[in-house]
């Protein structure tokens, strides 16, 4: 194989952004095993391009499972030099309301199992000294709104993780790069979103219409996929890529927003932040 055709491997190809990816990776004639989790999103995956396009059953939430399945893909099938963490759902409900289960779940997928698929491969690329990890955050990985605590929790999680790890591994020829979308025409919001039930009654007004207006807007949202894909691939290509990429205009504005505010609020609050030396020091 060629030194500029690469072995990708992307978690949750079956649709959205991971489907995506793998489609602009293979269109640029790498090779990509992807992971799925039933036997009709696995012959879907590898009819996009035989022989180029792998599919390899993995629920990312059975983190026991991840290392023997990494280490078999890079016995079988090759060097990995590109990890995508994408696969990930989102959890929609009010902090009191969600059973605590359902905190451990969303962080056993979007942060555990990340996690897992990263120090399954670290070995394998600190040896080589090379390799990319781009894990999928979210712009709920800086901006947070009622209703999706768990969510941003574990998206807030994996992008300090990312932050660290990159500058753990740099030494060793290994970027990590956290990307963050905004809002994108994906299954996210739909088939894929775990909602809790509703049951108390003082949170209707905050949040029923948050509910309401992202069941609205599944389907239109601003964000195209295939564009997304395109940027991670000249993430691929860069020879210095970012520890953080932001993608869609509205992932811009609210974390420039947040960042404002939040500068303000330390600006405001620095006389007691400074109160808490030592005199002598
Ligand atoms: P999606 O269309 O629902 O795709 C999610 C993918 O993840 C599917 O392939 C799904 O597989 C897979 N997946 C879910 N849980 C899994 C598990 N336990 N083990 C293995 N695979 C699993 O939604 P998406 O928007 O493309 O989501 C991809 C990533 O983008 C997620 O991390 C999400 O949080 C993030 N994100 C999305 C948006 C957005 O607006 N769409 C914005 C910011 C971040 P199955 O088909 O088997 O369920």
């Amino acid at each position: 194989m060629s030194a500029d055709k690469k072995l990708f491997l992307i978690t949750g190809v079956s649709s959205g952004f991971g489907r995506a990816f793998a489609e602009a990776a293979l269109a640029r004639g790498h090779r990509v095993v992807g992971t799925v989790r039933n036997d009709e999103a696995a012959i879907r995956f590898e009819d996009l391009a035989p022989g180029r396009a792998i599919a390899v059953h993995l629920d990312v939430a059975d983190v026991e499972a991840i290392e023997p399945a990494v280490a078999e893909i890079e016995k079988s099938i090759g060097p990995v030099d590109v990890l995508i963490n994408n696969a990930g759902y989102g959890h929609e409900g009010t902090m009191e309301e969600s059973p605590i289960e359902e905190m451990r779940r969303q962080f056993g997928v979007n942060v555990f199992g990340a996690v897992g698929m990263m120090k399954a491969l670290l070995p394998f690329m600190r040896r080589r000294r090379a390799g990319h990890i781009i894990n999928i955050t979210s712009m709920g990985g800086f901006i947070t709104m009622p209703g999706i605590a768990y969510y941003c929790g574990s998206k807030f999680a994996l992008e300090g993780m990312s932050e660290v790890l990159a500058k753990e591994v740099r030494d060793f020829g290994i970027w990590v790069t956290a990307v963050a979308p905004g809002s994108f025409r994906t299954d996210w919001a739909g088939r894929s979103m775990v909602r809790s039930a509703r049951g108390i009654a003082d949170y209707d007004a905050l949040f029923d219409p948050i509910r309401r207006a992202r069941e609205e807007k599944n389907g239109k949202q601003a964000g195209d996929p295939r564009k997304a894909a395109a940027a991670v691939m000249a993430l691929v290509e860069a020879e210095k890529p970012p520890v953080h990429l932001l993608l869609g205009a509205d992932a811009l504005s609210l974390v420039r927003d947040k960042l404002e505010s939040l500068r303000a609020e330390i600006d405001a609050w620095e006389h007691l932040t400074l109160s808490t030396g030592f005199a002598e020091a």
